[in-house]
């Protein structure tokens, strides 16, 4: 089968690899039928962080349940499903308590694949999301939609519910990739009144006001703070959705919240270190991390997608076939698609 395999920074290329089955009881085999590159891909084929050459790479899919191990009851052969990155158990402590993006059942690391034909998935019987029908009932706008629950959707709605965006707040959104525009969704669906986006691209400001923004801020540092000081007559945001990870961005989005403001933080940290004295001086509360993925989709986002009352696909602004991944790496480092979609099966 076809696999999408890192050679070096900048370089991604299609090898044939042997299709994967069952290794453990909770494992299943999906047949993937869209896939997608994440923005946090582009750390690794920047350069930016390491990888090793030869690995496989991908981590956002929907497809087709192929087979199931012998403790896997709740998804069949035949099911539509949402592929988490996530594996959450649905049993530990940890997704008990509705983080079962930090399951301490899981490895992390060990299931990347999901740009290839096939991926074994492990955990899959409480983390795989059961679609209803088959891909041929929906729409490309929608199939697209669907995939978005795998990752970016869930983690834009990870950073609204961790900064405790609720009804009538005025929330800023750090961040105009499509991560920052699924938390613009995020926000208005937890009921923000005032939607303040963070971009200077054209194309991610429009479509920021699609999902609901009310406002775009197109400066940086310094300048953006006191233009959203100006925009809330001195007072700040209620919450502030940090969906960058760099240190500015961090550092920008403390600086926005009124005191006792809470950043719900999902974008990838690239420094080890930060300066949290900030933080103090304003009681300002800093949370967010992996998303609950599969927790989010269950309770929230599989209905709102399926009655189309949001429709997060439309971050796909460019489509590839699997063959063709290069290309598709090399739209989003080069800004030309906000986020490229992979076409594998039909
Ligand atoms: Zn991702
Ligand atoms: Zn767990």
């Amino acid at each position: 089968m076809k696999a999408a395999t890192f050679i070096k920074p900048g370089k991604m290329i299609i090898t044939e690899r042997e299709k994967p089955s069952i290794e453990a009881g909770s494992d299943a085999i999906i047949k993937i039928v869209r896939a997608c590159v994440c923005g946090s891909d582009l750390w690794w084929y920047r350069g930016i962080s390491a990888r090793e050459s030869g690995t496989y790479a991908g981590h956002e899919a929907i497809g087709i349940v192929e087979e199931v191990g012998s403790e896997v009851t709740h998804v069949a052969s035949g099911d539509f499903v949402i592929v988490p990155f996530t594996h959450g158990c649905g049993q530990c402590a940890a997704c008990k308590a509705g983080f079962d993006g930090n399951c301490t059942n899981h490895v992390p690391g060990k299931n990347n694949g999901y740009q290839a034909e096939y991926l074994r998935y492990t955990n899959a019987d409480w983390a795989l999301v059961k679609i209803p029908g088959q891909p041929s009932d929906y729409s490309e706008e929608q199939l697209n939609s669907l995939l978005t629950l795998s990752d970016v959707m869930a983690t834009g709605y990870h950073a609204a519910v961790t900064a405790e965006v609720k009804e009538g707040d005025t929330v800023v959104v750090m961040g105009d990739g499509a991560v920052g525009l699924c938390g613009v969704i995020g926000a208005k669906l937890l009921g923000a009144k005032r939607l303040i986006v963070m971009s200077r691209h054209k194309d991610r400001q429009a479509l920021a006001l699609d999902f609901g923004a009310t406002d775009i801020i197109a400066e940086r540092g310094e300048e953006a703070i006191e233009k959203l000081m100006a925009l809330t007559h001195g007072e700040g945001a209620d919450a502030i959705l940090e969906c960058v990870g760099t240190e500015l961005s961090i550092e920008t989005a403390i600086q926005l919240g009124r005191p006792g403001a809470i950043v719900g933080r999902v974008g990838v940290p690239q420094k080890e270190v930060m300066n949290t004295n900030n933080l103090f001086w304003k009681n300002v509360g800093l949370r967010g991390g992996i998303a609950s993925v599969t927790r989010w989709d269950k309770e929230v986002l599989l209905e709102a997608v399926l009655t189309g009352k949001i429709n997060p696909g439309k971050v796909f602004t460019k489509s590839f076939s699997l063959d063709d991944i290069q290309a598709a790496y090399e739209a989003m480092d080069h800004r030309e698609a906000i986020k490229s979609l992979l076409i594998v099966n039909q």
